[in-house]
């Protein structure tokens, strides 16, 4: 039997947007992707993103389904984008912070120990200023802003339509799918945004290849090496919707950070700063609530990136069979 095909408005261009537009118009479904701002990414959490796809590292302080579905995601990234770079992730600590090493080894999996010389080995850069160090092998990266655009245009090669400046509400969809992120807390009222500081740097004498993550008791932080000489320092995790400049204070941990990584980070130029606001649920959990043709799918918090594709695919095998992973559908509307 011939699958229907369905008219979809996808509200707002974000990394969950974008995917759930490509995989819907991949399906044979007439998408259509309605986002508010006058330019791509403008207004969106996404473009501050890391952006690690890094489903063992968040185990940290995620939940197990957050690993399952992002097996899946990095497996479709691959797939579509061919700038997802699989090279693993680094984990460090400093002397003083040996324990946060062993900690980090027991709350996350998908990792081995590495000598000095293999630490050495894989990113020379790291040199042996290090009390020892965890590699997760399945781990992937990609820069955040090319990796969007391209997605938006699979999409649209896909058929699927953009309308730029369009923030109501679409009419005569048949079905509406809301990715609007923090712009859905008028609909869904325990969303909250979690504010992630972040730097971007230039340089020319960095040869880092992988995400390097810095343990640290009080301020986690990571590089993450985009192209073109370009490094991420990220983020800070702080209980705020405040986007716009980062703090003296913020900028002063993160530049340290890098510094302690890598001491040539010191002759980086500073390209960019600023801070995004992670759209999170009370539980960080991500959710897709249906209801009466209307599904939001929404608290990817800091996992954006990792998650987005599957969570795509699920909504969209939902649309054709009504299958609910109950992972992650919500029924009781308390839980909005
Ligand atoms: C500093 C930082 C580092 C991060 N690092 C990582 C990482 O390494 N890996 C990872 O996986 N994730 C990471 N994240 C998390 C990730 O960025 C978020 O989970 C993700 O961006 C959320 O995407 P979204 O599409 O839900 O929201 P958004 O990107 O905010 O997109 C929502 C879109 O909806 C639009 N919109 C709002 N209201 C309307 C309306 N009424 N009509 C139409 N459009 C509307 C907005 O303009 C916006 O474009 C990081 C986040 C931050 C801040």
């Amino acid at each position: 039997m011939a699958r229907r095909s369905y008219a979809i408005g996808v509200r707002g261009a974000g990394v969950v947007g974008l995917w759930q537009a490509l995989v819907l118009a991949r399906r044979g479904h007439a998408v259509t992707l309605y986002e508010q701002s006058a330019q791509p990414f403008a207004e969106s959490c996404s473009v501050y993103a890391g952006a690690m796809l890094a489903l063992r590292c968040e185990e940290d302080n995620a939940e197990p389904v957050i690993n399952e579905l992002g097996k899946r995601g990095i497996a479709l990234w691959r797939e579509t984008y061919p700038g997802t770079a699989v090279n693993g992730t680094i984990a460090v600590a400093l002397g003083r912070d040996r324990a946060e090493l062993d900690r980090f080894a027991r709350m996350t999996g998908g990792h081995r120990r590495l000598s000095a010389a293999e630490l050495v080995a894989l990113e020379p850069g790291l040199g042996d200023r290090f009390a020892g160090a965890l590699f997760f092998a399945e781990e992937a990266h990609l820069a955040p802003e090319p990796a969007l655009r391209f997605v938006l245009d699979r999409a649209q090669a896909e058929g699927v339509r953009l309308r730029l400046g369009a923030s109501e509400a679409p009419e005569g969809a048949d079905l509406v799918i809301d990715c609007r992120g923090l712009g859905a807390k008028d609909d869904l009222p325990n969303l909250r945004g979690v504010r992630g500081e972040r730097i971007v740097v230039k340089s020319r004498d960095v040869t880092l290849t992988r995400p390097v993550r810095l343990l640290h008791p009080r301020f986690p932080l990571y590089v993450v090496p985009w192209s073109d000489g370009l490094y991420m320092i990220g983020a800070t995790v702080i209980e705020s919707e405040e986007t716009g400049a980062i703090t003296l204070r913020s900028a002063l941990d993160l530049l340290s950070a890098a510094y302690a990584v890598d001491p040539a980070f010191a002759e980086a130029e500073i390209v960019r700063q600023g801070a995004g606001a992670r759209p999170a649920f009370p539980d960080n959990r991500p959710r897709i609530i249906a209801r009466n043709g209307y599904i939001y799918v929404n608290g990817l918090y800091r996992n954006g990136f990792l998650l987005a594709p599957a969570l795509a695919e699920l909504v969209a095998d939902y649309v054709e069979t009504g299958a609910k992973d109950p992972e992650v559908f919500v029924e009781d509307p308390a839980q909005r």
